[in-house]
């Protein structure tokens, strides 16, 4: 039987992404041929290309307004600095949020290139919380912001308005919500949480914001080289390309975005007002900034631990262990993890209440 699986990332993805991606790995657009044998250049493989990245736009409603969607290579840690490479200008400043460790990795990349500037950190309180009232310098190149942090279980609701082009890393809650995408100039996302096998990362600039920074930027970390060779400069990703189209095929059949939100917030809500009826539990990021891909909670008694690892294992859930930055547990409820798993998790954590407490 299949686990529940709550990975943080590698992570559950549609059971006919599995079986429709192995089957090409055997026997690609019956061919003859497998997805790992053909040239990416083949009519089969361009055609898998140009619906992924039409599809990206197509979700995000962006189509027409002069945005392009990539798939590169790297993961989100190279969009870190290939997004001060293309967008700092030579003697300008980047405006930074520090809302976890993935903002933090980007920001120390971002010094490398020029002056960075981060305009408000949650760090003192370990990352609990999403900071508000904050200043971006008129003059910034850009603002760069973590739509969801992983780790740390909290995800921005909202976005500053801002004349600076506002820079967003969404690895971890692509796809998952409704939001008017056309506020951000760049959005960046490794594809193994919400879109497919690791190994390529999505994109998605507006052309208007590119060429400006008055850098000379080596042809591989330059997105105009990206956009004129159509997401081909090099050989992609074949295979992690593939499945993200296979993913975003079946959440065209979930209803798309508005659709899968609802499921999203459904499962969200049955875990956080588990983990508050619960008294054996306790969240750890504040109620108003509390994720809905990751939900991250303690045990009160730290010393239950092995008892209730063991009734979650025994139940078939599978990657709970929250991060060492954090500890306690991680629920990562992305869009494929169906809702009768979180109904699981939420029945072992009823019956470890009526055990031990
Ligand atoms: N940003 C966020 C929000 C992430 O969750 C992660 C990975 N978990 C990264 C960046 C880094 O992604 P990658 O491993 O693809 O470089």
């Amino acid at each position: 039987m299949k686990k529940h699986n709550f990975s943080a990332g590698p992570c559950i993805l549609p059971q006919e992404v599995f079986e429709k991606s192995a089957q090409s790995v055997l026997n690609f657009n019956h061919s003859d041929l497998s997805i790992l044998e053909i040239s990416h250049r083949s009519k089969d493989f361009v055609a898998v290309m140009e619906e992924v990245r039409a599809l990206v736009l197509e979700f995000l409603g962006l189509e027409g307004k002069g945005y392009q969607a990539l798939f590169l290579q790297g993961g989100a840690s190279l969009e870190f600095l290939r997004v001060p490479y293309n967008l700092l200008n030579v003697d300008g400043k980047a405006a930074y949020l520090d809302t976890g460790t993935w903002a933090n990795n980007a920001i120390k990349e971002a010094k490398l290139f020029g002056e960075t500037v981060i305009v408000a950190s949650s760090k003192e309180e370990n990352y609990n919380h999403i900071p508000t009232n904050y200043t971006i310098p008129e003059d910034a190149s850009y603002f760069h912001c973590t739509s969801n942090n992983t780790i740390f279980g909290t995800q921005m609701k909202s976005f500053p308005k801002t004349a600076v082009p506002i820079v967003c890393d969404m690895s971890s809650d692509i796809f998952s919500r409704t939001l008017d995408f056309s506020q951000f100039d760049l959005i960046y996302a490794g594809a193994q949480k919400n879109m497919g096998a690791a190994g390529t990362t999505l994109v998605v600039v507006k052309e208007s914001i590119l060429g400006k920074s008055g850098r000379a930027i080596p042809s591989i970390l330059d997105y105009q080289k990206h956009i004129k060779a159509e997401s081909m400069y090099n050989t992609p990703a074949v295979f992690a390309v593939y499945t993200c189209l296979l993913t975003l095929q079946w959440l065209k059949k979930q209803g798309g975005i508005a659709g899968i939100e609802k499921i999203n917030e459904a499962k969200a809500s049955l875990l956080y007002n588990e983990i508050d009826r619960n008294t054996m539990f306790r969240g750890t990021a504040v109620k108003a900034d509390r994720s809905i891909m990751n939900a991250t909670f303690l045990l009160e008694n730290p010393e239950l631990q092995e008892s209730f690892d063991k009734m979650w294992k025994e139940a078939g859930i599978s990657g709970l262990t929250g991060h060492r930055s954090v500890g306690g547990y991680r629920a990562s409820m992305y869009n494929a993890l169906p809702l009768e798993s979180v109904q699981v998790l939420v029945d072992v954590m009823k019956e470890f209440e009526t055990l031990y407490s």
